[in-house]
């Protein structure tokens, strides 16, 4: 089906509400990377404006919360009803230029997860340079300023490193050191945690055991559908907002079918 047919649908299913009953009790996390008018061919760029829409459809359809909120309910079984959590992978400078002044704009709150040892730093990671594409990446500052502004960061290990494979001692450094190293920059706690490329073979059980011993208090994957009550979080599913969705009424609608998609 067409995606602008199923972006129609989307809209007619959620403008009825039908999606009251089709997410009760559910909570949904959606990833975003870059935020940013310069298109790429690699599934990771959704343009400003777009961006901007997907947030009043989440306004408008879903209790938008941040994830540490999420967290809390999950973890004492409180209800859900639509629940909507924001959140950023890898620490991409566009998110602060370009996202957060939507999100203010909005009053929405987000979690953005940084890769630590990127952060300030000119290191081009494989998939860009593939797409011969360098982004760059946000500073101490702004991440800092993100932490004054009420947002929360969260940690994605200190090199992108693939958790379903490194060594065990390379993953305690990976998810304790990035904790460390975020705490030092922030001076406050960091609780949460998203483990890099997200799919289901990208965490090894003993490296989730691991970010559970490190103090994080969740471990979000970037593939799966909703979350419900009984979730465990640190099992979170994820659903990556990819340019592959023609409008926020498809990835809605996609979403109340269960039919959401994994990043490429
Ligand atoms: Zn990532």
């Amino acid at each position: 089906m067409k995606g602008s047919i199923k972006s129609l649908l989307g809209r007619i299913v959620f403008e009825s509400r039908l999606t009251a009953i089709l997410l009760r009790n559910a909570a949904v996390i959606v990833a975003f990377h870059r935020v940013q008018d310069t298109a790429g061919s690699d599934g990771l760029t959704i343009g400003v404006a777009m961006f901007e829409r997907y947030c009043r459809f989440f306004r408008r359809h879903f209790r938008v919360v941040s994830l540490r909120d999420l967290v809390h309910r999950l973890e004492r079984g409180l209800a859900l009803d639509r629940d909507l959590a924001i959140t950023f992978d890898d620490g991409y400078r566009d998110n602060f230029e370009n996202a957060v002044p939507v999100l203010e704009k909005l009053s929405l709150p987000a979690t953005f997860f940084v890769v630590s040892q990127w952060i300030g730093t000119d290191v081009v990671p494989w998939w860009d340079s593939a797409q011969g594409a360098r982004h760059p990446w946000m500073t101490w500052d702004q991440v800092r300023s993100l932490h004054r502004k009420g947002f929360d960061v969260g940690a994605h290990t200190r090199t992108h490193v693939d958790l379903g494979q490194v060594s065990e001692a390379e993953a305690r450094e990976e998810v304790v050191g990035a904790r460390l190293e975020l705490e030092g920059q922030l001076a406050a706690p960091v609780e949460l945690f998203a483990y890099p490329y997200g799919g289901r073979n990208h965490l090894a059980d003993a490296n989730r055991n691991l970010v559970k011993a490190a103090g994080f208090r969740c471990c979000c994957s970037c593939f799966g559908g909703v979350n419900a009550v009984g979730t465990d979080p640190f099992h979170l599913g994820r659903i990556p907002i990819s340019p592959w969705y023609a409008s926020p009424h498809q990835f809605g609608l996609e979403l109340a079918l269960g039919m959401s998609v994994q990043s490429p």
